[in-house]
Parts: structure tokens; sequence; C-alpha cells
């Protein structure tokens, strides 16, 4: 699966916003097959048209796509150096394939901030410096290696010192890599060193519960992500942590009370969701409906890989009907008999919201 590491200063609201996103996700008793470590939890992605489809097809079960986020405490100024734990945290956001970055937004003077006074700006400024000079200690080693071998005309140790001493004198400033611009054969190249700042990163910007409109904190973190085309997301993770502790009636009468539509929470799932550039098929029978995480891009064959690695082997093609169509003519049948349902082979490139049926030989 595909995961999203939260990272923060301490005091900003992580383990508040992660305590919700568990306590709203699906418990751990749930993957008897797979080990999920305790600071990581595994939540539905929700999706309205799963519902929608269900309504038509009425099928036994419905089950939700899922992603994990995981919980990194603990970065602090010097983390690079080693500070509080720092190169074990460092690690852990090295194993994580995006980056929600929570920002405190709120005045609250019972919570202690770690640097004297709410300043958001200072506070990214911390977290982006710790993780540009981790960069800047795995380029310089990359270097070293490579400095070697491009003397000897190796091709891609030439390729790879060239990109690493353009971005060097960047990570020096201890900016992040992924405002840099680099091109789409130098970001191939640098995949190698798995860097931190090239993580795609969304800032969450922890606001109080009346602090959504007219939040100078809020507009300053707007700002920079708008600089680095990097996504935010607003959210009170204490309101959030209230709303995962109710079920059922309970909640939908709470969130009714905030004037809600759903939990702010689902923003966050569906951020990093799409952060992570993923996107959902469905398959939708009798017996279930069920949503499906690919990569956008991924090819039918590929696709019907999420589901057992055998209909990726034996795929013949695969019966695709648009999430529109399938919703617009009720169902298979309507859609069948209006035309609306494709033969596509190996080389469709699945789009979001498809209803795929697979073929395949056994
Ligand atoms: P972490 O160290 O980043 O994991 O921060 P915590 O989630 O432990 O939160 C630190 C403190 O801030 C706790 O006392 C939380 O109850 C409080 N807190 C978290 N989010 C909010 C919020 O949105 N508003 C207010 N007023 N307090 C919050």
């Amino acid at each position: 699966g595909f995961n999203c590491g939260i990272v923060g200063l301490p005091n900003v609201g992580k383990s508040t916003l992660f305590n919700a996103l568990t306590n709203a996700g699906i418990g751990a008793e749930n993957f008897p097959f797979c080990t999920i470590e305790p600071n990581a939890g595994v939540v539905a992605v929700p999706d309205p048209r799963q519902d929608k489809l269900a309504e038509i097809v009425k099928p036994e079960r419905v089950v939700a796509t899922t992603m994990e986020f995981i919980d990194i405490a603990g970065i602090v100024a010097g983390a690079s150096k080693g500070e509080g734990l720092g190169n074990k945290f460092l690690a852990n956001i090295r194993e994580t394939d995006a980056i929600a970055h929570v920002v405190r937004c709120f005045d609250d003077d019972n919570v202690i901030h770690v640097a004297n006074g709410v300043n958001p700006a200072a506070d990214i400024e911390v977290i982006n410096t710790e993780l540009a000079l981790a960069d800047l200690e795995a380029v310089d080693k990359a270097l070293n290696r490579y400095a070697k071998a491009a003397k000897g005309q190796d091709k891609h140790a030439m390729a790879m010192k060239a990109v690493l001493e353009k971005i060097q004198p960047h990570l020096n400033e201890a900016k992040p890599l992924r405002s840099f611009g680099l091109d789409k054969d130098e970001l191939l190249l640098l995949k190698e060193i798995n860097l931190l700042t090239l993580k795609p990163t969304m800032y969450i910007a922890n606001v109080g519960e009346d602090g959504f409109e007219n939040n100078p904190h809020l507009d300053v973190v707007t700002k920079i992500a708008a600089e680095e085309k990097s996504v935010v997301v607003p959210i009170c993770n204490k309101l959030e942590a209230d709303i995962a502790e109710l079920d059922g009636e309970d909640k939908a009468e709470f969130l009714a009370e905030m004037g809600m539509e759903e939990p702010g929470l689902n923003r966050v799932i569906r951020a990093g969701y799409q952060l992570l550039g993923l996107q959902t098929y469905f398959t939708a029978g009798v017996k279930e409906v069920r949503a499906w995480t690919i990569k956008i891009g991924a090819t039918a064959p590929q696709a019907a890989g999420v589901i057992h690695t055998d209909f990726e082997k034996g795929f013949i093609r695969a019966e695709t009907i648009a999430y529109d169509d399938f919703v617009e003519y009720k169902g298979e049948q309507g859609a069948k008999n209006a035309g609306k349902s494709r033969k596509e082979g190996k080389e469709y490139v699945v789009k979001d919201g498809d209803v795929l049926h697979f073929l395949f030989n056994v």
C-alpha cells in the first residue's frame, strides 16, 4: 500500500490528528496478514461514488480502498545532526511515499509552543531546514561515491555527478528541492537516493474551531504553500478527534450541529491520496462493490494486478464502463444496452472511476 508520513514540530497537533485518523480508521485486527506498526494507521479512502454504485447494484458488501498514515514524531531543530533521536525520525520519513506537514495555526495559551509563540513561517522553516540538511548529507555522500566512477567515464556516474552538483548549493541554503524545478530525467536519476525534500508534500494547517476564516496564521501557510506549489488542508484537529470518537447517529447529529457535511478528516485523506498520485477504479458485482487503488497512468493489466497477480499475467481484456455512464444507465446491463460498455485491451490507461470487469486466462 501507499503511505503518508505525518511530520511537524512538537505540540502542533500531530498526535491529535493521528489518533483521530486511527480512531476513524480500520483497526489492525482487519489486517491479520500484515504487520502494522504501532505508529501506522490504515484509513478507508472516503468516496461517495462507491455508495452510489452500491445503490444501483445492491451488493452484499461495499469495500473501500485504503491508505496508510504514519505518525513521525520528534523532529526538532538539529534533527539532521541527531538531535532528539533525529536520525531515527529522518530514517522513518525516508520510508514514506509522501509527507503531511502539520503546522500550528491555533492560539491557545494552555498549549505551550516549543519556540515561544505561534509562528507558522518559522515552524515550517525549522522542519524544511532539517529535511534539506538531511538531503545535503545524502547528496554529499553520493557525490563522493560518484565522483570517482565519473573519472572512469562511466555514463551513469557522470550524469549522477552532474545532477548532484547542481542541487548541492540549493540544499546548502537549506531549501527544499521540490521548489527547484528538476526535469524528468534528473528526477529519475535522483530516485536512487530517495531524497526527503523531493517527496510530495502537503501542509495541514491545524486551526482552532473558529480559525478557518480571518486567520493570519493560516494565510501565512497558504502563501508559503502556493510559492512551492504545495497543497494546504486547513483542519481543526481537536474537533476531528472529538468527531472520530462518535459513531453512527451521534456522529451525524454532531456534524449537522457543526454545519459540516462530513468529517474534515476526509479532506486530509483525499488530499493525501491525491498527493500520492493515486486514483480509484471500481469492481461492481452482486457480491461486492469495491474500490481499488492504482497509480495515475496505470494500464488495465496493472489495474487487474492489484486484485491478483494472476489477473495481470493472464489478462485478456477489461470490460469497461465509465463511472458516469454506469450511474446514468443504472448499471452494467443498462450501460451495455446503451452501447457504453467498451472492450479495452492491454494498452488501455484506466481512468478514475472506471467500473471494470476483467477477463483473463488461468
Ligand atoms: P504533537 O506533539 O504535535 O503530537 O501535538 P499533540 O497532538 O499532542 O497536541 C499538543 C497539544 O495541543 C495537546 O494538548 C492538544 O490537545 C492541543 N491541540 C491539538 N490540536 C489543537 C487545536 O486544534 N486547538 C487547540 N486549542 N488545541 C489543540
